[in-house]
């Protein structure tokens, strides 16, 4: 049976202010909270920067690309990149690695809006290449590039087969052509403005073999930052727990939060002595949403890969 509402009387009852009310157990659960958010967490992270700064292994670090142009060396029948492309780096997209704290222009096959001169594209090596069209002593590759604002340039490399080759840059306003080099780029693109880079091949004679180039790389610095690694050091390395089944050596390394993100398969250069190391697993420590460090795999880039060869 239903119970009627009349026979009750209804009573304001005062609701305490939660606010004001302290008791033991809102000091336990919300301050300590609040305390781990404001205080513990961020010092563990600035102690995990400390700890690496004191016993430091400086590196460059390469965040593989996800996205972006599809490499001329897709092969679509596989459904694969090729392993040792230069301008993919196997990854399958251009560039194949942004450099922490740098921003990179490949030109290549794939590039937008390109203007030649007596000169084809190659489809029929992986990735493309740039040749003189047969019957040709001179032609020309232009693309125009838009420069970051940039704290210095950090590479520059043709990847060129044949002698006869040269690379000049002018802003997209001006006619003055400037040989390619740090210096000329770092003026040009101090204007902001947009710069044509041209990519001259030529030869003496036609019967000559054509000399041929894949892409341009272009990698600027954008900020100064210092990153480091805490790993053992090579010495410590060279026992059998440090090799996985298929012969490659493995451990594990510690970066600070200094690193704002850490994925499978990106890579890292210790620059004291040159090695690469891949990672393979990435664990990452964020207590609190606060992102301390990351606790990576890694196992080392043999000689005969291909990113050992990035630049
Ligand atoms: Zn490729």
């Amino acid at each position: 049976m239903l119970r009627s509402t009349k026979f009750f009387k209804r009573v304001q009852v005062e609701r305490p202010n939660r606010q004001s009310v302290v008791t033991p157990t809102d000091q336990l659960v919300d301050n300590v909270h609040e305390l781990a958010q404001t205080i513990l967490a961020p010092a563990i992270q600035q102690r995990s920067k400390n700890a690496v700064t004191v016993d430091r292994i400086s590196v460059r670090y390469y965040q593989q690309i996800a996205t972006g142009r599809l490499c001329s060396c897709f092969k679509k029948e596989y459904d694969n990149p090729e392993m040792h492309c230069p301008v993919c780096f196997g990854g399958g997209r251009v560039g194949g690695y942004n450099v922490f704290g740098t921003s990179l222009t490949v030109v290549d096959a794939t590039y937008p809006s390109l203007t030649t001169l007596n000169v084809t594209m190659n489809d029929e090596v992986w990735p493309w290449s740039f040749e003189l069209v047969e019957g040709s002593l001179e032609g020309y590759v232009e693309a125009i590039i838009d420069v970051p604002s940039l704290l210095d340039v950090d590479v520059i490399k043709l990847y060129r087969t044949g002698n006869y080759i040269k690379v000049t840059v002018r802003k997209q306003s001006e006619l003055c052509w400037h040989t390619l080099s740090r210096s000329s780029l770092l003026s040009l693109a101090a204007s902001k403005e947009k710069l044509v880079i041209r990519v001259t091949l030529s030869r003496k004679c036609t019967e000559d073999v054509t000399p041929s180039f894949t892409h341009l790389y272009l990698r600027y610095k954008l900020i100064t930052v210092e990153l480091y690694v805490d790993m053992p050091r090579p010495g410590e390395l060279r026992n059998a727990d440090n090799f996985d089944l298929t012969g490659l050596q493995t451990t594990q390394a510690f970066f600070p939060a200094t690193l704002p993100r850490s994925k499978v398969g990106d890579i890292f250069k210790d620059l004291r002595n040159e090695y690469f190391w891949r990672i393979t697993e990435v664990t990452v420590n964020n207590p609190l949403g606060i992102l301390t460090s990351w606790d990576v795999n890694v196992r080392a880039v043999e000689s005969f890969e291909i990113f050992a060869q990035l630049p």
